[in-house]
């Protein structure tokens, strides 16, 4: 480790409207920085970088006094409420301009602070992305957790690719943020777009607590924007489904067809029924069916405008020829 530079370490941490939990919270980030400076782990130039998400409240004062009298407090203001991921974005590409590893965290104490000696261990031993992932959901309530846990086997069937039980308290290497920029859609499920970027992962295990104070500004309508924001963002299934139910539906309406003209032979019907039971069963079969088409089309032009890079190289075996 003696030839080895410590890297530079930044916890980012968003924030909105947290008046009430950042003066306990901040002061176990800046502990949490001297104690692993201290143990030799991390550079004396770590910070703690608060993010404050267009708060109303008198966030963004506090924040600017803790950096005045704090030398490892930094932070930077949106200049209106852009939502959690936004937020959380912006601090981490700021941050990956002065840093070597990030690790982002929720400010309400949430998150076992104490699980980031893990992550900064595994980040030393070659893993460029740990995952914090929670243990035990004891302290959510029946509903948040059934929700959500049916939430990350609903998304994994669809396609996308999330790590189970895990949010958004995780540590990015500098290379792994710098590739993460290339990525420029602005429908931002990070959860489900960090495992796109690759790179060797490992996850850490922490026990979740309650909110230290303060409440929490994700009620059910916000998880379920979330929610639907992570599938749209990860999957084109559900515009597959329609194909498929247009194809059930279309078979069905080849029965009908064939119901209806027995039944019409048999002389079951009064004049019309079978021609229109006809008709509404072809129709219904080729409108769903051709609106499936339209929807795979739509689906890779939606892919295609994300911009997302094809491929990100790793590993070379040689020097960056820019470098030479
Ligand atoms: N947050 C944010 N912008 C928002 C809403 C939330 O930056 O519009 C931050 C908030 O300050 C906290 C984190 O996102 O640090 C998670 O929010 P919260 O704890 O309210 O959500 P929960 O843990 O209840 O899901
Ligand atoms: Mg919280």
């Amino acid at each position: 480790m003696a030839n080895k530079k410590n890297p530079i370490l930044y916890i980012v941490v968003p924030c909105y409207n947290e008046e009430k939990v950042l003066p306990i919270t901040s002061v176990m980030f800046f502990d949490k920085i001297k104690e692993l400076v201290d143990a030799g782990k991390i550079d004396k130039k770590s910070r703690v970088m608060f993010v404050n998400d267009g708060s109303k409240d008198e966030t963004w004062n506090i924040i600017s006094d803790l950096a005045k009298n704090n030398e490892v407090c930094e932070g930077i203001s949106l200049s209106r409420n852009r939502g959690h991921q936004n937020a959380l974005l912006g601090g981490l590409m700021e941050a990956k301009e002065y840093a070597d590893i990030t690790i982002s965290i929720d400010c309400d104490g949430q998150d076992d602070i104490n699980a980031m000696n893990e992550m900064v261990d595994k980040y030393l031993e070659g893993y460029e992305v740990v995952y914090g992932v929670r243990a035990k959901r004891d302290t959510d309530t029946f509903f948040k957790r059934f929700t959500a846990e049916g939430f990350y086997v609903l998304l994994n069937k669809l396609g996308g690719e999330v790590v189970f039980n895990h949010a958004d308290y995780r540590l990015m290497s500098k290379k792994v943020l710098d590739e993460f920029a290339n990525f420029e859609e602005v429908n931002l499920f990070l959860r489900g777009m960090v495992p796109l970027v690759g790179f060797k992962s490992t996850s850490v295990y922490y026990d979740r607590h309650e909110r230290l104070a303060g409440e929490s500004h994700y009620p059910l309508t916000k998880m379920l924007s979330l929610a639907f924001d992570g599938i749209t963002s990860l999957s084109v299934k559900p515009i597959r489904f329609i194909t498929g139910l247009g194809v059930v539906v279309a078979f069905l309406s080849f029965i009908g067809v064939i119901w209806s003209v027995v039944q019409a032979l048999m002389g079951n019907t009064v004049s019309g029924w079978a021609s229109t039971v006809c008709i509404i069963c072809f129709l219904s079969g080729v409108q769903l069916i051709a609106l499936g088409v339209i929807g795979e089309y739509i689906g890779k032009i939606y892919m295609e405008t994300k911009h997302r890079p094809r491929f990100i190289i790793s590993e070379r075996t040689y020097a960056e020829k820019d470098q030479h």
